[in-house]
């Protein structure tokens, strides 16, 4: 354990976080609902600083990110903890588990991985890297060092302070925007929208290549009206900005049906008449699945599975039409 950053003291030895949102005042020997800091005697401490609960090598298509270093590996890791409870967590066991077994492991340790295995970089991912804070802050630093990138799969759920101390370090992010519906957030995820779409500002105004990832739940955020709304939000933003409609499947306390293949297909067919970036994941079929140059129709990126051939020419150009497309090369 080391102390945390972003917390003040209070009288009788409580804690006040500042780290997110849900803004915690922990007693003594208290631990936060997120799971991942603690009042021990008055000060604030970062249980998993160098613990980690998961270690993989992926295709970075698997984060997802369809746009930046297509084809590419990324050394991912992950912490336990998460400070948003979705009833439907995919990845609950490592997010919302207690006493996972974890593997110490150190900054040093987790970049020398990375340069050995040939990845483009680190993906802090699987259940909340920003509440593993200044682990995360503190590899970050140093892969820049190593020259390589620095990728979040968050859920955008962080103060403004704290993500602007982080950000000069991250390359690019998929961030989850769960729903335009903050009665959703707050029922659903135990949380609150309008930090999220801040936090998806802030991401996109410091530069970060982001990805944003809405998984569809049936029943809950999948009417036209929501869809409508989540596409509104990234045409008002950067029509550029991917967006991935993703399946869900029942896991943790949702017992909802399995997303069906029609309600991804609306919501491709809704989106795609606004945006020209738009994909489908957890599900086969072709729809949502390559990527076309929105100038002439030309297959730029084909995918199968998580695998990808990248079509464009080396400088980002089509070979159909030659326009410049908004992707990251390696
Ligand atoms: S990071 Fe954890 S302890 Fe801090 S406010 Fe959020 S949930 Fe509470």
């Amino acid at each position: 354990m080391i102390q945390a950053a972003w917390w003040h003291a209070l009288e009788d030895e409580k804690v006040a976080c500042e780290l997110c949102p849900v803004g915690c005042t922990l007693l003594p020997g208290r631990t936060g609902p997120c799971g991942t800091r603690s009042n021990e005697a008055g000060k604030m401490q970062a249980l998993h600083y160098g613990e980690m609960v998961s270690a993989g090598m992926d295709p970075i298509e698997k984060k997802p990110l369809y746009h930046y270093h297509p084809g590419q590996p990324i050394l991912s890791v992950a912490s336990p903890g998460c400070n948003l409870h979705c009833l439907f967590c995919q990845n609950w066991s490592i997010s919302q588990g207690k006493g996972q077994k974890t593997t110490s492991t150190s900054v040093d340790e987790i970049v020398q991985a990375a340069g050995r295995e040939k990845s483009i970089g680190i993906a802090y991912t699987y259940s909340e890297p920003l509440v593993w804070f200044e682990f995360v802050r503190d590899t970050a630093r140093e892969v820049h060092a190593a020259g390589l990138k620095n990728v979040l799969v968050t859920n955008g759920f962080l103060n403004p302070e704290p993500l602007a101390e982080i950000l000069p370090w991250i390359d690019a992010a998929n961030i989850d925007l769960k729903s335009m519906d903050d009665e959703f957030y707050r029922k659903v995820c135990k949380a609150e929208l309008e930090p999220v779409l801040s936090s998806i500002r802030q991401f996109h105004a410091a530069g970060v290549h982001i990805e944003l990832t809405n998984l569809l739940i049936p029943g809950h955020n999948d009417s036209d009206d929501q869809i409508d709304r989540l596409i509104d939000f990234v045409a008002d933003l950067d029509v550029e900005i991917p967006l991935h409609f993703s399946a869900y499947r029942p896991a943790w306390k949702m017992d909802a049906p399995p997303t069906p293949r029609s309600t991804l297909e609306r919501a491709f067919q809704r989106a795609k008449d606004r945006l020209p970036w738009v994909y489908l994941g957890n599900v086969g079929g072709a729809t949502g699945r390559d990527t076309h140059c929105p100038g002439c129709g030309t297959l730029v990126i084909g995918r199968e599975g998580f695998q990808a051939q990248v079509l464009l020419k080396k400088d980002g150009h089509c070979p159909g039409c030659d326009r410049l497309l908004p992707m990251v090369l390696s």
